[in-house]
């Protein structure tokens, strides 16, 4: 059970803790690193960030990530730690995994995974042997590296089966993933996407694991932001097991964490460690509970529910501008487009995007048409854009696909865009 942390003490502040967190130094001492670390800071405010797996975390969060926890050694547990001196490391990982246990009702949070591929295969190793076979999304309709391909721990250690979406509409095809699961016995399905743009159906993926014996892990890296904010469906009532990554729409450091109910907590928590990693990374951890504490105000469901509508209004000007929308739309984050109508595969339509200065991904096409494009509204809607933005961005994307005008009058559009929305004001 969560145990309340003591409150910082009275007698410490920041000026007298030392807190060297000082880019002159940095500057100074090794200049050809800091001019990468600015050159980088610049991109990320000169261009359009619609990597749909990324955002901008809060300055608390960075200040977190940037603290003296980073020289922290804790492997183990709060009050069970292999090292000495981790009174502080304690108190950060209980404030992380009682924040993260009440902000998704999970009775078990572990926030030690390095990353979300490091939680999924965590998740399995609690709850699979090697050779067992999965029944997950097919890699060819958005599922992750995690979900079975070959060069990934997962396609060489189980069975996978994939399942995927109708050609028609592009959604879930519930009964194919059902005559998957009776065909093939899984011992585990898996529902969660890297492109999926709609909400899987948590309750039908649960009957079809019960028909079966199977577990159910939901692999919610990407909407789990959503889902804290209110903005999507959770699936911690269903799934036995829901891994996730923090840096998404979520908003918090590069990493991942694990929810599951009271019974598979220690299989759990052992299966993160000692299994597949060592000394947790404390300031990462800290800087997690600081992003939960971001992810439980109202301001931050206001955002989850921006990010979702601003995603809508993207598709729909998109669409105006001829480009093929996924599902016809989406309740999330993502939009995936299909340029073919312009005349453009996925490969040369983001190099148009990308010299015009929109930053983006392809991604597989669910009818094996090609390539298409994945973009996302998280980081958009943390700079403060609004819906007139994003009508204006879909129009850059037709601008920049046709090739209709010419990438340094796009380049200076997309510079005023940012100019009046810098993700990091001063
Ligand atoms: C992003 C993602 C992951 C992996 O996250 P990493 O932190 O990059 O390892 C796993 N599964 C899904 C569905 C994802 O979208």
């Amino acid at each position: 059970m969560p145990v309340t942390p003591p409150a910082a003490p009275a007698d410490v502040s920041p000026t007298d803790a030392a807190v060297p967190q000082d880019f002159d130094a940095l500057l100074r001492q090794d200049p050809e690193v800091a001019g990468i670390l600015l050159a980088e800071s610049r991109r990320q405010s000169d261009t359009l960030q619609l990597v749909a797996a990324e955002n901008f975390t809060s300055p608390a969060v960075l200040a977190a990530l940037g603290s003296p926890l980073a020289n922290k050694y804790a492997e183990g547990y709060p009050g069970a730690r292999h090292h000495g001196g981790c009174e502080q490391a304690d108190a950060a990982e209980r404030v992380a995994v009682r924040r993260a246990a009440t902000l998704f009702g999970a009775e078990h949070a572990n926030v030690q995974p390095h990353s979300g591929s490091s939680a999924v295969l965590a998740a399995y190793a609690a709850l699979l042997r090697p050779g067992d076979t999965v029944l997950a999304m097919g890699l060819a309709y958005g599922g992750h590296l995690t979900h079975g391909a070959p060069g990934n721990f997962s396609g060489r250690w189980f069975e996978f089966a994939g399942y995927g979406v109708d050609p028609d509409s592009g959604l879930i095809d519930y009964a194919q993933v059902r005559a998957l699961a009776r065909a093939r016995r899984p011992k585990a399905i898996v529902c969660g996407s890297i492109s999926y743009p709609r909400h899987p159906d948590y309750g039908t993926f649960r009957e079809i694991a019960d028909e079966v014996g199977a577990y159910l892990i939901a692999d919610a890296a990407h909407p789990m932001g959503l889902i804290a904010g209110g903005a999507a469906p959770s699936p911690v009532p269903y799934a036995d097991v829901v891994c996730a990554t923090t840096h998404k729409v979520l908003r918090g450091p590069r990493g991942g964490m694990i929810l599951c109910g009271a019974e598979l907590a220690e299989r759990i928590d052992r299966a993160v460690f000692p299994f597949t990693q060592g000394g947790a990374q404390m300031h990462t951890v800290a800087a997690k509970a600081v992003a939960f504490g971001e992810a439980a105000t109202p301001a931050y469901a206001v955002y989850a529910h921006q990010v979702v509508a601003h995603a809508r209004v993207l598709a729909a000007g998109l669409e105006a501008e001829g480009f093929e929308v996924a599902t016809d739309g989406t309740d999330t984050h993502l939009v995936v487009v299909d340029p073919a109508p312009l005349g453009v595969d996925g490969r040369s339509a983001r190099d148009r995007l990308m010299a015009a200065g929109l930053v983006l991904d392809t991604c597989a096409l669910p009818h094996g048409n090609g390539r298409g494009l994945r973009l996302g509204t998280a980081a958009v809607t943390t700079q403060g854009m609004d819906e007139a933005d994003m009508a204006r961005i879909a129009a850059l994307f037709g601008a920049a696909v046709r090739e209709a005008d010419d990438a340094g009058r796009l380049r200076a559009e997309v510079r005023e865009l940012t100019g009046r929305n810098p993700p990091y004001p001063g």
